[in-house]
């Protein structure tokens, strides 16, 4: 049997990148996206291998992650990647007046979501090969290294990420899921720009070692693409 991933907000930048080594890796890709009919590169994808298939997901609507649930019952789950997130860097700076919405809109995306898709998935997981939920969120929701202002909205939503996901680490070692938090490194995507440090290809390839390489021991432990340990 092969085994099956499920990546979040699949369409362009990591996503696709994860979609697209796993699928050459030989695994079949559930790859969710808010809008598949406008995800040209990722139909392309899916086209090229039929391992690939598509799925709606907004991660901040339950009706849709039920859905998505209830059409994936009848597989396991290896591998589970909350991978979709936002930062509203222009409006997210110092000085400038907080928009509340915008913060608030980031958490259901980059905190919330990734909870209530885990939630949902877990029986689907639960009776996988693999059992990891790998969340992917930043460095820059470690407290430890905050050294200048502004990013409040992110930062935060990334920090209370990584606190709920410790915590869900905890719950989920009784069942021998595992959660794996990694942060890409600087990522030239649309989210990280133009003069990021690492292709979305050196990224993806260090982050699936730290995935090929895991036992339950780094459950709830906070790695970098390249294996070092980040302070919380
Ligand atoms: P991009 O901005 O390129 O892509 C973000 C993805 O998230 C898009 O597919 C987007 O879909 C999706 N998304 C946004 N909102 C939702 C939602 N409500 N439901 C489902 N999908 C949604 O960013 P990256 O690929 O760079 O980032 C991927 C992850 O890596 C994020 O969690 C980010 O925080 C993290 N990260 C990235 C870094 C970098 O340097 N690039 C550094 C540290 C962390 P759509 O096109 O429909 O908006």
């Amino acid at each position: 049997m092969i085994p099956n991933v499920l990546i979040t907000g699949s369409n362009r930048g990591l996503g696709l990148e994860w979609c697209r080594q796993y699928a050459k890796a030989g695994w079949r890709v559930f790859a969710s996206c808010r809008f598949p009919e406008q995800a040209d590169a990722l139909q392309q994808l899916a086209a090229e291998y039929g391992t690939v298939v598509m799925h709606r997901l907004d991660v901040t609507e339950p009706d849709q992650i039920n859905a998505l649930a209830g059409a994936l019952a009848e597989y396991p789950i290896d591998l589970l990647i909350n991978n979709a997130g936002v930062y509203y860097e222009k409006y997210d700076r110092p000085g400038q007046p907080i928009d509340y919405a915008a913060w608030t809109h980031t958490f259901r995306v980059n905190t919330m979501g990734a909870m209530r898709v885990s939630q949902a998935l877990l029986p689907h997981i639960r009776r996988s090969q693999k059992r990891l939920i790998a969340v992917i969120t930043s460095h820059m929701g470690s407290i430890a290294e905050i050294e200048r202002p502004g990013s409040y909205y992110y930062r935060s939503s990334k920090a209370a990420l990584n606190a709920a996901m410790k915590g869900f680490s905890l719950e989920l070692g009784a069942l021998e899921i595992g959660v794996l938090l990694l942060h890409p490194g600087w990522v030239r995507t649309r989210m990280g720009g133009p003069d990021g440090l690492l292709s979305p290809q050196e990224s993806i390839e260090g982050m699936r070692a730290r995935v090929e390489a895991f036992t339950l021991a780094d459950s709830g432990r906070f790695f970098r693409y390249d294996g070092t340990e980040i302070p919380w």
